[in-house]
C-alpha cells in the first residue's frame, strides 16, 4: 500500500469518525450573543479586483484572484521588526479536535490559520466571534485535507477577509468543493504565497517558508510561516511532513522559533531531527484530539523532542490554549503538560494494491475500472486518487474507458494523480 493509499485511508476513516470523536469530545457550549448574527455584505465588501497568477500548477482555473493581495516586504537580512508599542499578540491554539485552527490577534490584526473539520466550522466562527474578531486580515488553509479546510466555507462566508492564501494543492471533494463555493459567492480570490515573501499583521509580520516545490501529497504541499512579533517567534507547519521540512531546511531560510506548533498533529512522520535542530523550540504546541485512531502524538516525534526539553501544551489534554507575546517573552495561559503521553494507533493498515478505498473505508475491487470520474468537476482521476476516496457518491462515475476516451467525454485529467 503506497504512503498515499494510506493517507486517504486515514482521511476517509478519519471523516467517518470524527463525528464519534466530536460527539466524545465534550466540546464546551458555545454562548452566541443575539447581536452576534453577521451580516453578510457580498457586494460591498467585495475587494478592489486585481488579477494575479498562482506559477505553481493548479488544476483550479477558478483561481484567478479578484481580491487584492498585499504586496510582500522585500525581505533583507538586516530587517528589523517593528517596535511593539506595548501591545500584546495573542496565539489562541482553539481546540478543534484532531484538527487544526490557530486565531492570531493583535490590536485591530487578525489572521486565522486552518479551520478544523467540516462540523467545527461554527465553533470557530463563534470562538472568534467571542473574542471580539469580526474581520480577517488573513485566512491561510495550509492544505486541503479536510481536517484544515473543512471548516473554511462557514468563516468565509462569515467573516469580512482581506487575504486568502491557499495551498496550491487542490482537491476534488465535497470539502473543497464548498470551500470554492463560499470563496465564489464572497468574491474572494487566493493565491500561494511565494516562499520568502513577507507580510505584515499590524506590528507583527509572517515569512513564508514553505511549500518549496509541487508535492503529489496533500500534507507535503502545506503552507508553512514563521509569524514573528518583537523578538518572538511562532512557527506553523500545518502538516509538512520530513520531505517537506528537509526542502525547507535546504531553502536556508532562519526556522528558529521560541514556539514549534507541532507538525501533523504530532505524527512521526513530520518533526524530523534535522529539521527540529533547526528551529530549536522553547515551546511545543500539539494539536490533536484524546484517543485519536492515528495514535498522535507518536512516540518516535515526541522522543525526537526531548533533547531540546521544551514546555509543551496539548490541545487533547488541556482543550484551547491561548500564548500572549509583548515581543520580548511568551507567556502562558495554562500550565505546561508533563505527561508526554503517546497515542495509541487503531487504524491497520491494509496490504491492497491494486484496490481502493471508498469514503465509508470500505476497499473495493477495482478490477477493470481505468478511471473515476467526477460527473460534477468533470475531472477524471486514476482510482488510487487521493480525491477519489473523498468524492460525493452522487458524482462518482467508475469506467473501464481509455483516457481518449474520458478526453472526448469532456473530462479534464486531474492535476494531481494525472492520468
Ligand atoms: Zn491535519
Ligand atoms: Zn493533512
Amino acid at each position: 500500500m503506497t504512503t498515499r493509499l494510506k493517507h486517504a485511508f486515514i482521511s476517509a476513516l478519519g471523516f467517518t469518525l470524527t463525528a464519534v470523536l466530536i460527539a466524545c469530545a465534550g466540546y464546551e457550549p458555545v454562548v452566541v450573543p443575539e447581536e452576534n448574527d453577521p451580516q453578510i455584505s457580498v457586494a460591498e465588501s467585495a475587494p478592489e479586483p486585481e488579477t494575479t497568477e498562482s506559477d505553481i500548477e493548479s488544476e483550479m482555473t477558478e483561481s484567478d484572484t479578484e481580491q487584492k493581495i498585499p504586496e510582500p516586504d522585500e525581505p533583507t537580512s538586516n530587517d528589523t521588526e517593528p517596535d511593539p508599542t506595548g501591545k500584546i499578540m495573542e496565539v489562541h491554539f482553539i481546540d478543534v479536535g484532531q484538527a487544526d485552527s490557530t486565531l492570531i490577534k493583535l490590536g485591530d490584526h487578525a489572521m486565522l490559520i486552518d479551520c478544523g473539520t467540516d462540523d467545527v466550522g461554527t465553533k470557530v466562527q463563534y470562538y472568534l466571534k467571542n473574542h471580539g474578531v469580526d474581520k480577517l486580515d488573513y485566512l491561510i488553509l495550509t492544505h486541503p485535507d479536510s481536517d484544515h479546510i473543512g471548516g473554511a466555507d462557514v468563516i468565509i462566508t462569515k467573516f469580512d477577509i482581506d487575504t486568502v492564501f491557499m495551498s496550491s494543492f487542490t482537491k476534488d471533494n465535497n470539502w473543497y468543493e464548498d470551500l470554492i463555493n463560499a470563496l465564489d459567492y464572497r468574491k474572494y480570490g487566493w493565491n500561494t504565497p511565494e516562499v520568502g515573501s513577507r507580510y505584515d499583521l499590524g506590528d507583527a509580520s509572517f515569512t513564508i517558508v514553505a511549500p518549496n516545490r509541487v508535492y503529489t501529497d496533500p500534507n507535503n504541499s502545506s503552507i508553512a510561516l514563521v509569524l514573528q512579533y518583537g523578538d518572538t517567534r511562532f512557527l506553523f507547519t500545518g502538516d509538512a511532513s520530513e520531505d517537506a521540512e528537509a526542502d525547507i531546511v535546504q531553502n536556508g531560510l532562519d526556522i528558529s522559533a521560541d514556539v514549534y506548533k507541532m507538525g501533523h498533529h504530532g505524527s512521526r512522520s513530520a518533526s524530523a531531527e534535522d529539521f527540529l535542530a533547526k528551529v530549536d523550540p522553547k515551546y511545543v504546541v500539539i494539536s490533536c484530539s484524546n484517543g485519536n485512531d492515528y495514535g498522535h502524538p507518536h512516540e518516535e516525534a515526541l522522543d525526537r523532542l526531548k533533547k531540546y526539553d521544551p514546555e509543551i501544551y496539548r490541545t487533547d489534554e488541556q482543550g484551547t490554549i491561548i500564548a500572549y507575546s509583548d515581543g520580548k517573552e511568551v507567556t502562558w495561559d495554562h500550565q505546561p503538560s508533563t505527561t508526554w503521553a503517546c497515542g495509541i494507533q487503531t487504524l491497520e493498515e491494509i496490504p491492497v494494491i491494486y484496490n481502493y478505498i471508498t469514503r465509508s473505508g470500505y476497499v473495493e475491487d477495482t478490477e477493470g475500472i481505468t478511471y473515476v470520474l467526477n460527473t460534477n468537476s468533470k475531472r477524471f482521476h486514476k482510482p488510487d486518487c487521493d480525491s477519489v476516496t473523498e468524492m460525493k457518491p452522487k458524482n462518482r462515475q467508475d469506467v473501464n474507458w481509455t483516457r481518449d476516451e474520458c478526453i472526448r467525454e469532456g473530462y479534464t485529467p486531474c492535476g494531481n494523480c494525472k492520468p
